[in-house]
């Protein structure tokens, strides 16, 4: 099958989107700009349409897609049982890039939730989603449009490399606002739990609508997540031995995710200057690997003034990934998915980055950080 690109111009092309929400609705698979990251979008009430996505990236079986709407007029088709914290945090933060999970309707093919009695709800804000939800009329399912495994797209480029000629329509809207996928709140216990953190954090929705809600235990690795305490599991088993595992909540967080195919090292440290010491002892000890940095100009500057100044150090070549001025988290989340798919690409052996401080946006940027370099620091 040939992939139709379809480049969103500035009004909208709401005359495309009419025939590609047509498409949609009756099973056609659409990459989709959001503001986080781009989508695979397929309608949510076809069960083969619903296999045919988790077949296409290659998703294992029990990984739950989200439920994409346009506005809370259409929730009654998807879920049950709303709860009253889901008309506060709708009224503060949607649309926007909060998934809230609820218990499920019926209705929907349980492939959906991958067996779950749960479903998670967005409604995105970016206009293109926002353009074809309106016009497509049904809940539609969008997982993030990448090969499973592989990071997720913030670019249609990205979507058109991982699956061309396996879906019909991608639609080029420009690169996503966020870079990070959507905050997943499970509004099912009391308090609500952040199953995967995004940009919007426990801090934010405390101060907007006065809800405390539990965070995720910071920076959540695969091994935490599938030994994870009583209180994050869901629904739990009898090991022969009688000890009891725990099936994540959300099961998504036990794979790697997100990842490239070099290692990482995060450098680490209270300020630049140690960062930056802590990079040199990691290229010192692999002078003979071809190394690539994703970060700051001014950080990469500061590294190289350095590396002139040590005796002894043999030329390096580093592939460089970088965005303008000094250490940013906004930027860094906004480009960390592009970083990794453009230094694989020019197949780095390891890749150098700094870490940043765990709040604001840097709660979801350090998860999906150390996600990534999960292999390379166990
Ligand atoms: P992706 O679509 O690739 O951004 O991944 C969706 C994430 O949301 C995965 O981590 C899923 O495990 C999580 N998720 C989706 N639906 C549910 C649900 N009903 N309960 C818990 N987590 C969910
Ligand atoms: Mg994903």
């Amino acid at each position: 099958m040939a992939t139709k690109l379809i480049t969103i111009d500035q009004d909208g092309s709401e005359q495309e989107l009419r025939a590609v929400a047509s498409a949609l609705v009756q099973g056609a698979l659409v990459g989709m700009p959001t503001e986080t990251v781009y989508g695979l979008a397929g309608n949510a009430l076809l069960p083969d349409t619903v296999r045919r996505i988790f077949a296409v990236k290659g998703r294992p079986q029990d990984n739950p897609l989200i439920v994409h709407l346009y506005d809370q007029s259409q929730l009654a088709q998807v879920a049950e049982q709303v709860p009253a914290e889901f008309y506060l945090l709708y009224e503060k933060f949607c649309p926007g890039p909060l998934t809230m999970v609820m218990t499920r309707s019926q209705v929907l093919p349980s492939e959906v939730s991958a067996g779950l009695d749960t479903v998670g709800i967005r409604f995105p804000a970016q206009r293109t989603a926002r353009n074809l939800l309106r016009l497509a009329e049904v809940p539609v399912v969008a997982p993030s449009g990448n090969l499973s495994g592989r990071p997720s797209p913030t670019q249609a480029q990205h979507m058109l490399d991982d699956l061309d000629g396996k879906i019909e329509y991608i639609l080029d809207d420009g690169p996503c606002a966020l870079g990070v996928e959507s905050t997943v709140l499970d509004l099912t216990v009391s308090p609500p739990q952040i199953l995967r953190p995004g940009v919007i954090t426990a801090e934010l929705i405390l101060e907007r609508t006065g809800l405390t809600v539990h965070e995720t235990s910071s920076a959540v690795s695969t091994k935490a997540s599938l030994t994870v305490s009583p209180a994050e599991a869901k629904t739990e088993e009898c090991s022969q031995h009688g000890s009891v595992i725990f099936t994540p909540r959300s099961p998504g967080q036990k794979y790697r995710h997100y990842a490239p195919q070099a290692p990482i090292f995060i450098a680490r440290g209270r300020d630049s200057h140690e960062q930056i010491t802590s990079l040199l002892s990691r290229i010192e000890s692999e002078t003979d690997k071809r190394l690539g940095f994703f970060g700051a100009e001014d950080t990469f500057d500061a590294l190289r003034r350095r590396m002139s100044e040590m005796k002894g150090l043999p030329a390096v070549n580093i592939v460089t990934y970088l965005y303008p001025g000094s250490e940013q988290v906004e930027t860094a989340t906004h480009e960390l998915f592009a970083a990794f798919r453009e230094l694989d690409a020019a197949g780095v052996e390891l890749i150098l980055t700094p870490a940043f401080p765990r709040r604001e946006f840097g709660i979801a940027y350090m998860d999906r950080l150390e996600r990534a370099a999960e292999s390379e620091e166990k």
